[in-house]
């Protein structure tokens, strides 16, 4: 089973710490779906027999800046296209402002049977220096609207550690999701990314990045409190209410097969248990529609990966999920790799260091080794 991401590079302003690839010069959205058919037609005729399609799943950009009919569109060509009679979740992300009941409502009509909202933060000063276009009393309104539409299930993304937040805003936006009863959370620390308008501020000094020691409280804050109030931590970043985690998340982690669509999107698909292919678009809106027109692939990039980095990234990927961790037995025999054997010592140091804890033959991280996951997994790999 694998899924499908489709990016959606439309927004309506930048956000100063943002990475991902989007244009806020767009005037009609139309030529870009019609664009993305063609992908998906292309894609479907090569790959849409091979595997049934488990989940499906709208990022970007601002996918919630489409207009539902070509969300019925898109729909529509992938239905034509993969097999898509077992389909187990479609998230939508949207923003804050553009959850309008009627929007909502039609995305639901449609199949859309999750939602990631971006609320980022309840504060406003938060969301200003962020760059949102949302303030606070639209994040409530928009929890509100997803609420009374009555979605089976949503995630709410919570940013930490924004320069000069004071520790009690943190917790005072968590407070407020658990109150609310959001199913799923997902955290992200602020970092500080190359080329975005808050790298330039830091350059200037203008903007003082939260040092790390501070991030690292805020997230283990973070644990301790969820945890209290119902959620699991099932991966570094997520953490959801029994039966309420991300289905498409865990087509990632698991090292399952996706295709991505759309300019800036990841695919991956394995072709036998020690060969898989990745490939990436380009990260360009009018190079992705015109190479589609000419009946081209609108690859930036593509890779082949073996044997020894597919193991690699299985054991990164896998570490991440703090509740299943790395089973030791099923990595050896699905990639080939005696852990215990070739690592036995790096094991035993990461253990002593409180960052792994080991139980039978599954590895998990400890709360200290998920804030220094990179790590843990470099001392690991290879
Ligand atoms: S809305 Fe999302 S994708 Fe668009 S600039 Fe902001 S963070 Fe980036």
């Amino acid at each position: 089973m694998a899924g499908l991401y489709l990016h959606i590079p439309f927004c309506t302003q930048r956000c100063v710490y943002c990475d991902f690839y989007f244009t806020t010069t767009y005037r009609l959205t139309r030529p870009f779906v019609d664009a993305l058919c063609i992908e998906i037609d292309a894609y479907g005729r090569e790959y849409g027999e091979r595997e049934a399609i488990e989940t499906i799943y709208f990022g970007g950009g601002t996918p919630s800046l489409l207009p539902l009919d070509e969300v019925a569109l898109l729909m529509r060509e992938i239905e034509r296209h993969f097999d898509t009679a077992a389909v187990e979740e479609v998230t939508f992300e949207v923003n804050p402002e553009n959850a309008t009941r009627d929007y909502l409502t039609g995305l639901r009509d449609l199949g859309v049977a999750r939602l990631s909202l971006g609320v980022q933060s309840f504060f406003d000063d938060d969301l200003q220096f962020m760059g949102r276009v949302h303030d606070a009393n639209e994040a409530m309104r928009s929890i509100e609207a997803i609420e009374q539409v009555g979605f089976d299930t949503y995630s709410v993304d919570l940013i930490f550690g924004i320069p000069e937040q004071p520790p009690e805003h943190w917790m005072a936006n968590l407070e407020r999701a658990a109150n609310l009863g959001v199913p799923h959370l997902s955290t992200y620390g602020l970092t500080v990314e190359e080329r975005t308008p808050l790298a330039k501020m830091v350059a200037r000094g203008t903007v003082t990045p939260t040092p790390d020691e501070a991030m690292g409280e805020r997230f283990l804050d973070t644990m301790s409190y969820l945890r209290q109030h119902g959620y699991e931590h099932y991966e570094i970043s997520s953490f959801a209410q029994p039966g309420a985690r991300s289905r498409h998340n865990q087509v990632y982690w698991r090292h399952g097969n996706y295709l991505g669509f759309g300019p800036s999107a990841h695919s991956f698909w394995r072709e036998t248990p020690s060969f898989a292919g990745r490939w990436a678009n380009v990260r360009n809106l009018k190079r992705y529609e015109a190479l589609l027109r000419q009946g081209h692939r609108p690859l930036e990039h593509q890779e082949r990966l073996g044997a020894d980095t597919l193991a690699d990234e299985y054991l990164l990927l896998r570490l991440r999920l703090l509740e299943d961790g790395l089973n030791l037995d099923v990595f050896e025999a699905d990639y080939g790799v005696d852990l215990l054997t070739e690592k036995i010592s790096a094991l035993a140091e990461l253990e002593a260091a409180g960052l792994i804890h080991p139980v039978a033959s599954t590895v998990r991280l400890t709360d200290e080794g998920a804030l220094v996951a990179d790590a843990v997994t470099a001392k690991l790999i290879g």
